[in-house]
């Protein structure tokens, strides 16, 4: 599933060529939208908010899209996927903008655009309060990490990749309570400097030694063995999974009776990465002081 990095990402390509464009033509092939036309419209913009991403054209409608698991967003030649799959076609000069098995299509008000991202938490990469993401998540004590990393409520934008490779990072077993973990404020802290490097460089890289690809530590692999300590690789499908996703995790470097966010390790796998720019690991690795973006405080210590 496209996380809200790869959204993020997406938007920023359509405003670079596409921002200003006027629309020569459309066509819809979805059942709320079967008689929309954007022909003759000019798009101000692309934006997005977590996993949510929105065209905002010059009549004051917005196209709202969420791809779910499995929708595309192609810019450029229109891509050969069957024309029932094809969502959307907004043809501009030059350029095609078509979307291929797109679940969630809106042409909406822009002034109700709120309406569909007003009950998400903060847009970790946009302008985002982590504090007030911290205390979304530790709402609810007992929920298990990987659930309330990929609740959107409470954080928008983290997907599969970041609910499964931040724990492994951290050190923190996915199936942890929330509330029995001590370091939760640093743990978010590095997940969110993850996807914002991730959505500035791009691509959706955990690892940082082949940032030209989608490098994760344990996630997309098909090894058995844990990179860092050797363990065995315990796996469990979504119909496993009490949150119902896929999940991956080392019991010899997440064990479930240690919760404690492992800052030192952290700093370890995150040393290649852009990500650790934007964390200032301190020098006692004791979980306080770190520091996002601009070297603006985001996670001090509550302890
Ligand atoms: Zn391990």
């Amino acid at each position: 599933m496209p996380e809200g990095d790869t959204i993020l990402r997406l938007a920023s390509k359509i405003n670079e060529r596409l921002s200003g464009a006027r629309a020569l033509a459309s066509i819809f092939r979805h059942p709320r939208l079967a008689t929309a036309d954007l022909s003759g419209r000019v798009l101000i913009g692309a934006t997005s908010h977590g996993k949510h991403l929105f065209l905002n054209w010059d009549d004051d409608r917005s196209l709202h899209i969420h791809l779910l698991m499995q929708g595309q967003v192609h810019l450029g030649r229109r891509p050969i996927a069957e024309e029932w799959r094809r969502r959307f076609e907004i043809e501009f000069e030059g350029k095609t903008l078509t979307g291929v098995d797109i679940p969630l299509l809106h042409l909406i008000p822009t002034s109700k655009t709120g309406d569909f991202i007003g009950h998400l938490g903060p847009d970790l990469c946009g302008a985002l309060d982590l504090d007030v993401a911290i205390d979304r998540v530790a709402a609810d004590s007992d929920a298990h990490l990987g659930a309330a990393l990929l609740d959107q409520r409470n954080v928008a934008g983290f997907g599969n990749v970041y609910a499964v490779e931040v724990p492994f990072i951290c050190g923190i077993a996915p199936m942890t309570t929330v509330g029995t973990i001590d370091g939760l404020d640093a743990l978010l802290s590095i997940g969110a400097a993850l996807i914002r490097a991730n959505a500035r460089l791009g691509p959706q890289n955990t690892t940082g030694r082949k940032l030209s690809t989608s490098d994760q530590w344990i996630l997309g692999t098909t090894r058995r063995d844990c990179p860092i300590c050797g363990s065995i690789l315990h796996r469990r499908s979504g119909s496993n999974c009490p949150w119902n996703r896929r999940t991956i995790w080392c019991e010899g470097c997440q064990r479930t009776d240690d919760t404690v966010v492992d800052i030192q390790r952290a700093q370890q796998l995150l040393a290649m990465h852009p990500a650790r720019k934007e964390l200032d690991f301190g020098g006692d690795f004791g979980g306080s002081d770190l520091f996002v973006g601009n070297r603006d405080p985001v996670v001090t210590s509550r302890r």
